[in-house]
């Protein structure tokens, strides 16, 4: 299995980035998607191209969006105390229904007592939709997919989410949290960036064990308090 930590210059150069265009292209877009709605109102002729541009600009407006939260400025004041397992079981709850239709089963253990972060729930909880949404469809002909939670060094757990899917080439491993790549038609390779970028900015870190057509396991740590909720 091979290994990579992804590393974090690649975040900030995205981040920049990211907060200089995306408003500047949102408005634009918005109106775009408005008249094209509108020809498709005025015009009896045309509808599928219409559906064609619709559907793009659709694909563009969640590139914008995902670009957005990256530039989102961290505020650690708004940080609150949340159980991961309760943010976990939302997310399993969130993707059940897309679990199902690929036939994957998704399995949560939980061997750790401490499970409280101080964290923004609601990003903790887009790492988490972003890495088993990535996990099921690395499945296309369904499977397991096992979460599990364990006690890690220096006051940490280490929550493992494991495939047993496609798999990700050595060469590509390493450029896993840059922007843009991605092996799926309607992917915007944006995922594992925001994933890489939330995680860090908890003071957590994110890494990843491939092996082709076996599986992957991804790896967040992330700190824990001592309390209970
Ligand atoms: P997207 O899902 O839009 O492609 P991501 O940044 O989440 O963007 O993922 C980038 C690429 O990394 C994916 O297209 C896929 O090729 C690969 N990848 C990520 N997670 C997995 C996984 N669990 N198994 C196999 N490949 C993966």
């Amino acid at each position: 299995a091979e290994e990579a930590l992804i590393n974090s210059e690649k975040l900030s150069v995205a981040g920049q980035m990211a907060a200089g265009i995306a408003h500047e292209i949102r408005n634009p877009l918005a109106s775009l998607k408005g008249f094209s709605q509108l020809l498709k109102t005025k015009f009896d002729k045309h509808h599928d191209y219409l559906d064609i541009m619709l559907t793009e600009l659709d694909r563009i407006n969640g590139i914008v969006q995902e670009f957005m939260a990256l530039a989102k400025p961290q505020a650690h004041e708004f940080y609150e105390d949340h159980d991961l397992v309760q943010i976990i079981r939302s997310v399993m709850r969130l993707l059940e229904t897309q679990a199902i239709m690929n036939n994957v089963q998704i399995k949560l253990n939980i061997g750790s007592d401490l499970t409280i972060t101080r964290c923004e729930g609601n990003q903790i909880k887009q790492v988490f939709i972003n890495l088993l949404k990535n996990a099921i469809d690395a499945m296309p002909g369904g499977g397991d997919v096992e979460i599990d939670l364990q006690p890690h060094r220096n006051q940490t757990v280490a929550i493992t989410i494991k495939d047993h899917g496609v798999g990700i080439p050595k060469e590509q491993l390493e450029k896993l949290g840059g922007p843009f790549y991605t092996t799926k038609s309607s992917g915007t390779g944006l995922g594992l960036m925001i994933c890489n970028r939330i995680v860090e900015a908890h003071h957590g870190t994110i890494s990843f064990a491939s092996e082709l057509e076996s599986g992957t396991t991804v790896t967040v740590v992330l700190p824990v308090t001592e309390k209970s909720i």
